[in-house]
């Protein structure tokens, strides 16, 4: 369970319509827990709107922009009046831009996209992180997990440098985050996925994929619900002596 009888049952998950956010989801549900999930993609957001949830559990979907504040004080409303207070936030949302399927050298790389970029998977985070605070720090309990990548460790090889450093950021975030919050009983986490099978993962050639394979001790590409039973473990009473700690799964193919 996350949460004990006195704790929050609200959680909040970004980019949660589909891939590795949707199994989190599904994950949180199954653990008791109603979640609003937080997305720019209309159909992604139609599909989980008509998902059979399990008894016990709630999902309210919400389109909405991460890097944008406004959005972020919406959602927040929305979870609050719906659910009550918010005692977990899972920013998964991200963004890795590539033309026709390849990384953009940072050499050619616009300005523009560097910035939108470092918006959805940093910035997006962080107001998050900040405006959920209130909320646990009042209940005396809270649970945030950020979802990073193994290009947070090793640097980037398909994504490019503004994936890189804003997945690099987040685990900046999350361990000055763990020291500030610490003390009114909030942890923060960060999960580094290796290569998940995801519409993200499967938009760039075979051969990409099949390269990774081969570093990978387990001997297979990661799946969504090998990411969210980490997620669902951060999320947990368990997991309470657990913070700013950065958890590899990865399948092997980094070892820290
Ligand atoms: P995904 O399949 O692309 O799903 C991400 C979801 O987030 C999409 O529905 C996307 O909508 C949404 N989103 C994008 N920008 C948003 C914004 N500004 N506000 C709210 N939602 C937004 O990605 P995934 O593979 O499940 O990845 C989830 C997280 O894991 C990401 O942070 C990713 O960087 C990280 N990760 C993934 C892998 C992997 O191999 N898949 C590896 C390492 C880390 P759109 O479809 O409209 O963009």
């Amino acid at each position: 369970m996350v949460g004990t009888n006195t704790a929050p049952r609200c959680a909040v998950v970004t980019g949660g319509a589909r891939g590795i956010g949707a199994a989190i989801v599904r994950e949180l549900g199954a653990r008791g827990v109603h979640v609003v999930v937080v997305d720019v993609d209309d159909q992604a957001l139609k599909a989980c709107e008509a998902e059979e949830r399990p008894a016990g559990s709630s999902v309210r979907c919400v389109k909405a922009d991460v890097s944008q504040e406004a959005d972020w004080r919406r959602v927040l409303e929305l979870a609050r009046s719906a659910f009550g207070p918010v005692g977990v936030l899972v920013n998964n949302a991200g963004i890795s831009p590539k033309r026709d399927g390849k990384k953009i050298p940072a050499s050619e790389m616009p300005l523009e996209e560097w910035h939108q970029v470092l918006a959805v998977n940093l910035t997006g985070a962080f107001i998050g992180s900040k405006l959920v605070f209130p909320d646990m720090r009042d209940m005396g309990w809270g649970r945030i997990v950020n979802i990073a990548s193994q290009a947070a460790r090793t640097g980037a090889r398909v994504a490019g440098v503004h994936y890189g450093a804003s997945k690099a950021g987040l685990l900046g975030l999350t361990r000055t985050l763990a020291y500030e919050y610490g003390p009114y009983g909030v942890t923060v986490n960060a999960v580094t996925p290796g290569r998940i099978l995801t519409p993200m993962a499967l938009g760039v050639d075979d051969h990409v994929n099949q390269t990774f394979l081969a570093d990978i001790p387990i001997g297979r590409l990661g799946t969504p619900e090998d990411m969210a039973s980490v997620v669902g473990f951060l999320a947990s009473d368990e997991a309470g002596f657990v913070t700013g700690a950065t958890i590899d799964a990865n399948g092997g193919s980094y070892m820290g």
